[in-house]
């Protein structure tokens, strides 16, 4: 076999898509984040495949290195490699014909973008010698990826990981899912400036703090975490209401998974400073007391996880490792 190979991982996420050249040893060749575009197409695929070209080219790899190729999706994966995937439009079958047309290759694995994070992080990142991990993904939405005495946990139809989609408040916010009351709803990039949006207009806290910094869209965590820092009410509502659904949500899953860790991973991890010491205080506050010394922290490989777990899962589909495969419990597709 050809040493030295690299492979190609494509983080497909709600905002942005992240992809990166990963070599077998796990190095980072090079990386790249731009905006999601809408694939609804044949040409939009097309166009997006030569991106993707572009940014190999720029990184100084010949198209002809690329050992393998995986994409990781906002979205449930089917046994049959079908992707439902209602946060972005993307003609999935569509695009992997265009990137394994552009780079030769027969097959362009497909993965959830949480299963993608949670194999990133067992190979290179925070897991260390962790048997059983749950790394939850805040983003746009909110995904996880479980791993349970060493096997990603996929379920029968693919929502293993669908903590996002755990109810934590009967008969609360309408989610996207059909149901009420989702982590996501409460524990997102989304759910977060919803709870910042709703204490201006409730008028909760001190109105005095308000600060002129307002979020510039839907999911502008950013700037919540910036008017946190200035001592805004509004913000801190949003960040109260964030640490105890998701604590509440944590501690149920413990109750059945029982990880040696909890990861957070995606973009709203980023604001860890701001939220963690309180998570873990509503997580300890929730949780049997047997989970409590359960470790909370963020995950090592930050928002690259995504772009590295795909990277791996392309040298397995590849490579046909097949044990290692096994061990990891993914369907290839
Ligand atoms: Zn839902």
């Amino acid at each position: 076999m050809e040493s030295n190979r690299l492979y190609l991982g494509i983080d497909y996420g709600g905002t942005a898509v992240k992809m990166g050249i990963v070599s077998e040893e796990g190095l980072i060749m090079g990386a790249e984040s731009i905006p999601a575009p809408s694939l609804p197409d044949e040409a939009a695929c097309r166009a997006f495949a030569a991106q993707v070209g572009e940014f190999v080219a720029s990184t100084g790899a010949y198209r002809s290195e690329i050992g393998g190729i995986a994409l990781a999706v906002p979205g449930v994966v089917g046994e049959d490699g079908s992707v439902f995937s209602p946060n972005v439009t993307v003609d999935w079958p569509e695009l992997r014909r265009q990137l394994g047309r552009l780079f030769s290759q027969d097959v362009v694995a497909t993965l959830n973008d949480a299963n993608a994070a949670a194999l990133g992080e067992l190979w290179h990142g925070g897991s260390g010698n962790a048997a059983s991990a749950l790394l939850v993904t805040i983003g746009t939405g909110v995904g996880a990826g479980i791993i349970a005495d060493g096997h990603v946990l996929q379920g029968r139809n693919g929502a293993a990981g669908e903590f996002g989609h755990m109810t934590v408040v009967r008969g609360g916010r309408p989610c996207r899912c059909g149901r009420k009351g989702c982590v996501e709803q409460y524990a997102s990039a989304r759910g977060i400036v919803q709870s910042f949006r709703e204490a201006d207009e409730r008028g909760v806290g001190n109105p005095v703090t308000y600060t002129a910094i307002e979020p510039k869209h839907d999911t502008d965590t950013v700037s919540v975490f910036k008017a946190c820092r200035a001592g805004d009410a509004r913000a801190q509502y949003a960040l109260d209401v964030f640490n105890d659904r998701l604590g509440f949500a944590l501690a149920q899953v413990a109750c059945v998974v029982d990880p040696d860790v909890i990861l957070l991973g995606g973009g709203v991890a980023q604001g860890a400073d701001l939220f963690l010491d309180d998570l873990r205080a509503s997580y300890r506050e929730k949780c049997l007391s047997s989970c409590a010394d359960t470790e909370i922290r963020t995950a090592r490989l930050s928002n690259q996880a995504g772009v590295y777990g795909a990277a791996r899962y392309a040298m397995f589909a590849t490579q046909g490792l097949a044990d290692e495969f096994d061990a990891f419990g993914i369907n290839l597709h």
